[in-house]
């Protein structure tokens, strides 16, 4: 299956977008697009595991002058007018998101965004309703880990975390185990114990500092806070919830997958003063939401919640997990356009390949 991939990205995506096919399938409801930010002028990408949702301001150009050119980008607010009240959408629609609120989404998405008059649903946790600056816990991490010394030993055995060495070759696989195990705590706790484990890394407390002084990472890591928040507001971009602090919903008890819900929406909706009708799941695919999730955006009052897999034209869109396209940085033209028109989904369902 994994010689299947390249020859549809290379040869059949791009063969199928050219003859015009795959934006001639059925459209009876939007597709919603996954964005995570633009690459900053002059950052350098450190990893694809860490930057691979990013992609780069030319690459962000083009899909939407293909968007411009063959679909219809619509509102937020047309996206709900059709969800809650029916109202018709123009063929072809497409639904731009954006999650996590870096800073980079004002600095360099917003321009492009603007030349093309576009408008778009960004999603942001409860850390921008603040005023501090604050880096993402579970990207933080990642850049932990690139950093530590070669000899640390990381050993947190009240996270079900023991004697592990960080290799190059495994950092991937347990970095993301102890996103996972670390998702099973409480903000503060989980903060507790990130302390630990940066420590046995041996990082220093001011590590932040040297990191948000270089323009190019700062945009790149650090989140927007309140000021940035109004800024997209006032550009006429609508704002949505992305829960308090991002742990992966579905491993935490129920009543702090509840506070990590209700709270991220009422942080935000006292910062900007306007309601907040739409929530994206942290993470968002099928590891990070149980089926709980939904009932309680539901209960906390939201209009719908997405996840970030399974879009693309054609496909259900139950309220509470309607599905997106997550947009990566390696995503040529012609394999944007399979995803969008439901291509991708249909065959994958058909073929099983990733
Ligand atoms: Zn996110």
């Amino acid at each position: 299956m994994r010689l299947i991939s390249p020859f549809l990205k290379r040869v059949v995506y791009p063969g199928l977008a050219r003859t015009g096919y795959l934006r001639r399938r059925a459209s009876p409801g939007p597709a919603v697009l996954t964005y995570h930010g633009v690459f900053p002028e002059g950052y350098r990408v450190r990893d694809a595991d860490l930057d691979g949702s990013l992609v780069s301001a030319r690459g962000l150009r083009q899909q939407l002058q293909c968007l411009r050119d063959h679909y219809h980008i619509i509102s937020p607010e047309q996206f709900l007018g059709w969800l809650e009240a029916d109202q018709a959408l123009p063929p072809r629609a497409v639904l731009l998101t954006c999650d996590d609120g870096l800073r980079n989404v004002v600095t360099d998405m917003l321009p492009v965004l603007r030349e093309f008059d576009a408008q778009c649903l960004f999603f942001v946790t409860g850390a921008s309703a603040s005023e501090e600056a604050a880096v993402l816990w579970y990207e933080a991490l990642y850049l932990w880990m690139q950093a530590a010394s070669p000899s640390a030993v990381l050993h947190l055995p009240q996270a079900g975390i023991e004697h592990c060495t960080i290799r190059p070759t495994s950092r991937r696989a347990l970095w993301w185990g102890m996103v996972q195990k670390l998702s099973c705590f409480a903000e503060e706790r989980r903060q507790n114990l990130l302390r630990l484990l940066r420590e046995q890394m041996g990082i220093p407390a001011g590590w932040q500092t040297s990191l948000l002084r270089n323009e190019a990472e700062y945009r790149r890591f650090c989140l927007l806070d309140r000021a940035g928040l109004l800024e997209l507001q006032q550009a006429g971009m609508a704002i949505g919830a992305h829960t308090l602090s991002h742990p992966m919903l579905a491993q935490l008890p129920d009543e702090e997958a509840r506070k990590e819900i209700v709270a991220g929406r009422s942080v935000l909706q006292d910062a900007l003063s306007s309601a907040i009708w739409a929530l994206a799941y942290p993470f968002g695919g099928p590891d990070s939401i149980s089926p709980r999730e939904p009932a309680l955006a539901e209960e906390a009052g939201f209009a719908c919640a997405f996840l970030n897999v399974g879009g693309g034209w054609g496909a259900a869109m139950p309220r509470f997990a309607l599905p997106r396209v997550h947009v990566t940085a390696q995503m040529e033209l012609g394999e944007f356009e399979a995803h969008i028109s439901g291509f991708y989904g249909a065959l994958r369902r058909s073929l099983r390949i990733a």
